[in-house]
């Protein structure tokens, strides 16, 4: 353990509580289920998602998997497209433009990366955005800017979710976000601000990444890097939001990374080849940190219940609550 981290075990000895986010994601996925049953009552059809799928990317198809899970859950309707590696950013153009005309598809949802040979941001500019579920047209994304969402982007809406459920206060608070992407960082930082917190948006060319972070009572990190986010990185008693879902495939690193709690993570690797780990050191943050979520069992829970919302809202948009 660092100098720093040492210092502040000793100045904040309680080990961080974790942020759960199965819980919470049943609770809201019970809420949509509710509703959407009362909107199913009085119409013809349930609101539907059509999800897009293209190439053999294992995790994209987990991803995709999980989503049309939640779907059968809650009761929304969905179909998917799985699409081969090959597919050509005409053909997808095509099939998003049947699906955009299409009235009994309330919902899209692109799976994304997106092959290389594909135009990823005309495939998302393609998308009508009043089907556009996961707000990421530049539309939805102005609309987001000015405080007036339309859909509100499944893994920013996650994290307030997670903050407001565990009572955590946003308002008044010094937040920082390490990451700045469209689909994360910006995002969360809009709505941490439009909460009134005071953000500080960190990315790769940040000085002094720890000095900046340390100010924080809100640490968001989506980054991409396994266990980037070390002790000294914390303020003590700091809550620390993990986005990042990293694949460790080193018995050693996820020893040093897990401390006692190692023996799980290191039977994964033997069976499946990896572990999944986030952008922050567990063991360093418990020992700083009042609150952290985990990875996996956190934020990305979130995410899928957020789409379900955002694909109900969708359908009372389009077709009268
Ligand atoms: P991304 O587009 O690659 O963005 C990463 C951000 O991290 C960039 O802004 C980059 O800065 C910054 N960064 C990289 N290295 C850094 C460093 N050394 N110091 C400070 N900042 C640094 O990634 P993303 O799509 O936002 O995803 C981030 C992580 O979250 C990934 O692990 C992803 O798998 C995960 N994720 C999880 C969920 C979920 O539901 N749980 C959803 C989405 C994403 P620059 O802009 O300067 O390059």
């Amino acid at each position: 353990m660092c100098y720093d981290c040492a210092l502040m075990v000793s100045t904040y000895p309680k080990r961080a509580d974790l942020l759960q986010g199965q819980g919470i994601a049943d609770i809201i996925k019970q809420e949509v289920a509710d509703e959407v049953r009362a909107f199913a009552a009085s119409r013809a059809l349930p609101p539907s998602l059509a999800t897009v799928l293209v190439g053999d990317d294992t995790a994209s198809a987990v991803y995709v998997r999980n989503k049309v899970k939640a779907c059968e859950e809650v009761g929304i309707h969905s179909e998917q497209h799985n699409l081969t590696s090959g597919t050509t950013t005409s053909d997808l153009l095509k099939l998003i433009e049947d699906l955009n005309r299409r009235d009994d598809v309330d919902g899209i949802l692109v799976q994304l990366p997106l092959p290389k040979q594909i135009d990823e941001s005309a495939i998302i500019e393609a998308i009508n955005p009043a089907k556009d579920v996961d707000a990421f047209h530049p539309a939805n994304v102005g609309l987001l800017a000015l405080g007036r969402p339309r859909f509100v982007p499944c893994t920013p809406a996650g994290i307030i979710e997670l903050l407001d459920r565990n009572n955590i206060e946003i308002a008044g608070a010094n937040a920082c976000v390490i990451g700045r992407s469209q689909i994360v960082g910006r995002p969360v930082a809009s709505l941490l601000l439009q909460r009134h917190a005071t953000v500080t948006v960190c990315h790769s060319r940040t000085r002094d990444l720890p000095l900046v972070t340390r100010q924080a009572d809100i640490l968001v990190a989506a980054i991409g890097r396994p266990a980037f986010v070390r002790g000294n990185f914390i303020k003590p008693g700091a809550t620390v939001i993990d986005v990042g879902v990293n694949k460790v495939i080193d018995a050693t690193d996820a020893r040093e990374m897990f401390g006692d709690d190692a023996e799980k993570r290191i039977d994964s690797i033997k069976r499946r080849g990896y572990t999944l780990v986030g952008d922050v050191h567990p063991v360093e943050a418990d020992a700083v940190a009042r609150y952290r979520t985990p990875v996996p069992g956190g934020v990305g829970l979130l995410t899928v219940a957020m789409l379900m919302r955002n694909t109900l809202a969708a359908a009372r948009q389009r077709r009268g609550r």
